[in-house]
């Protein structure tokens, strides 16, 4: 054969151990990538490209997909996105949880109401009138990774609403439906709730159901952070399972957790109630590998807690990353009273049984999100470590899973029950998202006393076909796109 008869690539990532995304068995392949998409798979020794990627003793992976992220803003701010691509991630779900940044009515509150503010507390920040205009906003700007954006109802609320604390009208939940409309009709992927805040536990469940009816029209998944993951968590799961059916959405079951001593064990029975549903309509979790959560500062979660660290405070940013013990015995004052002092704040809580953590993330229906938090100064470190932790810690020490599964959880499953078209598989033809990582040496190293330390074992990441990550650094590439579901 004649060189010039020899395929030419962009990129040919050689000698690897291909994990496909699919959860079938590992092979020994090359991978050449063109015009952002993965051109072939197989033997390539007589194939040239551009610039050859040695894997050997690496593993070839689709590039992960956090399944909940509040990135929504992060993506904006520090498009570099170094929490994600250092992980090996190639695509954020945004918008969970109830808040998404847009759609933002200009002039119509004052302030952030809690928990938008999760993603800033300064109106200034939420330019955006329509999700189309976010989206665009976007695409004309790109991150270093891609993006598939729900749209949250507490949002919606604040948009459509001017007293958060009572169950939307009819005339409001028209007003919603229409900005959904226009969202699902701009490329959002969905809806999510997040009815255990205060600012949408006044919704009724009519009021979800009949803003989810427009999902009806457009498809799209319903993310579901539920009413109540501890004493009352049965109803408040069928809740989601009946808003999901009134919007025939599939259900997401966000970052599937039992909240309190008095709850630990009880996913034996949480993720069987769950089964069961499954079988009437899609329902699918997701989850973080760790034992606390990360929200908003709230005294109703100090009972159940085992600890608890601040991990931002407006007024006395100095706290951040202290024990909230320790800040009430510095400050001279009760725990409550810490706590009014520190908002608007967010925190860490041990609230979870490792049991149950272990329990839920093995759940065959478990995706992989971190549930991270990019804009507190002393994070939750599953924002920096969550997908190594799962493929380290859980797959390889503790063998939960086989390493099959666990890619899976975070590749090809999240893309198919999300419908993003032709990612989370490594296939031809498929966008050429792409991680290669050291099996062996995979790790997290963030902690909760260093919360955002790099992960270990991430050899390179491409996104879009474009190195993106390599060797512990970013290239500055902006190559990510807005991912919209499949029609
Ligand atoms: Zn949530």
């Amino acid at each position: 054969m004649t060189r010039s008869a020899q395929p030419h690539y962009d990129i040919i990532i050689r000698g690897g151990t291909l994990v496909d995304g699919s959860g079938a068995p590992r092979y020994a392949a090359d991978l050449a990538i063109k015009d952002q998409r993965i051109a072939a798979i197989g033997d390539l020794a007589g194939a040239t490209a551009e610039q050859v990627i040695d894997a050997g003793g690496q593993v070839v992976a689709p590039g992960f997909i956090d399944s909940h992220t509040h990135d929504d803003r992060y993506l904006i701010v520090d498009p570099g996105m170094p929490a994600k691509l250092s992980q090996g991630v190639t695509t954020v779900i945004t918008g969970n949880c109830g808040l998404s940044q847009a759609p933002w009515l200009p002039g119509k509150r004052q302030e952030v109401p809690a928990p938008i503010n999760l993603l800033s507390t300064d109106t200034a920040d939420f330019p955006f009138a329509t999700f189309g205009a976010y989206l665009e906003n976007l695409e004309r700007h790109p991150a270093a990774v891609n993006a598939a954006c729900l749209v949250g109802h507490t949002s919606l609320r604040a948009a459509a609403m001017d007293d958060l604390n009572r169950p939307a009208n009819d005339a409001e939940i028209t007003h919603m439906q229409d900005l959904l409309r226009e969202a699902m009709q701009a490329g959002a992927i969905g809806l999510s709730t997040g009815t255990a805040y205060p600012t949408a536990m006044p919704a009724t469940t009519e009021e979800l159901m009949g803003v989810a009816q427009v999902l009806r029209e457009h498809g799209g998944i319903y993310a579901s952070h539920i009413r109540d993951e501890a004493d009352n968590i049965f109803a408040a799961l069928d809740e989601a399972f009946a808003v999901g059916a009134a919007g025939q959405a599939p259900v997401l079951v966000s970052h599937h957790k039992l909240i309190g001593p008095k709850n630990h064990g009880r996913s034996v029975q949480t993720l069987a109630h769950i089964a069961a549903a499954a079988e009437r309509q899609p329902v699918r979790l997701d989850a973080y590998p760790y034992v606390a959560g990360s929200t908003i500062l709230r005294k109703d979660r100090l009972a159940v807690s085992s600890r608890v660290i601040v991990s931002k405070s407006g007024p006395l940013p100095q706290y951040a990353g202290w024990d909230l013990d320790k800040i009430a015995e510095d400050m001279g004052v009760t725990q409550e009273e810490a706590v009014d002092a520190l908002q608007p704040a967010g925190a860490i809580y041990f609230i979870m049984d490792e049991r149950d953590v272990e329990r839920i993330l093995a759940y065959p229906g478990t995706m992989i999100g971190s549930d991270g938090m990019p804009h507190d100064p002393a994070p939750h470190p599953r924002l920096w470590g969550t997908f190594p932790r799962v493929l380290g810690y859980y797959c390889r020490d503790m063998q939960l899973f086989t390493l099959e599964e666990a890619v899976h959880k975070m590749t090809g499953m999240t893309a198919d029950y999300f419908r993003l078209p032709q990612r989370g598989l490594l296939k031809t033809g498929h966008y050429a998202d792409v991680v290669v990582f050291d099996p062996d040496t995979i790790a997290d190293t963030a902690t909760w006393s260093s919360p955002t330390r790099q992960a270990q074992g991430i050899q390179c990441v491409l996104v879009n076909g474009t190195l993106a990550w390599r060797d512990g650094a970013t290239t500055n590439s902006r190559t990510g796109a807005v991912v919209r579901p499949r029609k």
